[in-house]
């Protein structure tokens, strides 16, 4: 017999810093009276994040998804854009909020990253651009996507929101391609409460976002565009930045979590570990996704996920159902049938990971799934 959890455990759980290192640096905010507005904190923040990253070009927005929703409008892109079903739906709704209509292609079966093969087949005059997704935190195929872009002009922007110290060769993932997105929700690896962040290779975006994620304010009297209010706050980027030299010591904590996982899981029968990355690849373990296979794994994902609940284990199916099948999307004709994109959605399902997750927890979270198989 396994005893459930006397608290729940939730898929994940936010990392936060002594309060009083948080409220020192509250203690500065108070001083100056600026909250937002472009205030020091942010200011200060943004170079950070520029020397972390080695990158020059850096936006910050009060979340992610406006980030995303203002670096599509601000590259201008519009018509068709290809991108994937299998993602947050924040990936399309960014693209509808600019008019644009999506192009949904399949994944590969992998990484669950955009599948390259099938992108060239859905171009059309109309396509101006492709929003591939790094899915929990998996580099895209960069190189070939890359190449189909180029070759077709087309804007190549990710969706980054889960890839947060993701480098490959050393490198940050946010050099990648024209434009890439990430998230600071609460519910990601790294947060600033909430916050998104835009990263990009042409300097002369900057002066557009920073019009768009404020009115479109040029001076006190005159707008020059029709900008929306996208900026962080001073007491956002306060935790972003406090967070920052935490991040190594939550991606090592969190790679201990995952290979403990596999561990404990790789003799299960019916449970399809994650596939080991290539060595160019630092990965951030953001999530820890896993496939139920029902027949050998002896219950459906559902009736596990729905059997975990009991013990007090609130795993999600990341992602499931697919965005096209969302009521408010339903009505776009996809052309692919998405056939590994179903099947992942249909049997993935994401474990508890978080930085304060102890092993015990795990091991304990491993037995009830192994007892729950063996009684069901
Ligand atoms: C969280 C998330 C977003 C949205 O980011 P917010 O900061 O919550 O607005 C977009 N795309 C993906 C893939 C996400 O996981």
């Amino acid at each position: 017999m396994v005893e459930p959890f006397k608290n729940p455990i939730y898929v994940t759980r936010p990392f936060l810093p002594p309060l009083k290192d948080f409220c020192k640096g509250l203690e500065e905010v108070w001083d100056s009276r600026w909250l937002t507005n472009n205030g020091p904190v942010v200011t200060r923040y943004a170079q950070e994040l520029r020397s972390f990253l080695a990158i020059d070009n850096v936006c910050l927005f009060n979340n992610g998804t406006l980030a995303l929703q203002i670096g599509l409008q601000g590259l201008g892109i519009s018509g068709e854009v290809i991108t994937t079903p299998f993602s947050f739906v924040a990936t399309t709704h960014a693209l509808y909020w600019n008019k644009i209509r999506p192009v949904f292609v399949d994944i590969e079966p992998d990484f669950y990253t955009i599948d390259p093969e099938k992108i060239e087949e859905a171009i059309t005059p109309w396509t101006t651009a492709i929003l591939a997704v790094h899915v929990f935190g998996n580099p895209c195929n960069h190189d070939i996507l890359s190449e189909i872009a180029k070759k077709h002009n087309l804007r190549l922007i990710y969706d980054a929101a889960h890839a947060f110290g993701v480098q490959i060769n050393g490198k940050s993932i946010a050099h990648y391609g024209d434009l890439s997105m990430f998230s600071f929700h609460a519910t990601k690896l790294y947060h600033s409460f909430e916050g998104g962040l835009l990263t990009f290779n042409d300097a002369k975006l900057t002066r557009i976002f920073d019009y768009l994620k404020n009115f479109g304010f040029e001076n006190e009297v005159e707008v020059v565009m029709p900008g929306t209010n996208a900026k962080m706050t001073e007491v956002q980027a306060l935790m972003g930045s406090i967070l920052l030299p935490y991040l190594d010591k939550m991606i090592q904590e969190r790679e201990s979590i995952y290979h403990l996982y596999c561990e404990r899981l790789k003799e299960v029968a019916g449970i399809r570990l994650p596939i080991k990355h290539a060595p160019s690849i630092q990965y951030n373990y953001a999530y820890m996704p896993v496939e139920i296979e029902e027949c050998r794994f002896g219950m459906s994902r559902d009736q596990l996920y729905e059997k975990l609940k009991e013990y007090n284990i609130y795993a999600r199916r990341y992602f499931y159902p697919l965005i096209c099948d969302f009521p408010c999307y339903k009505n776009i004709q996809v052309q692919d049938p998405l056939r590994t994109a179903r099947n992942v959605a249909s049997h993935i399902l994401t474990l508890p990971i978080y930085a304060g997750l102890s092993p015990d927890e795990v091991n304990q979270i491993c037995d009830i799934i192994i007892f729950i198989q063996k009684n069901h």
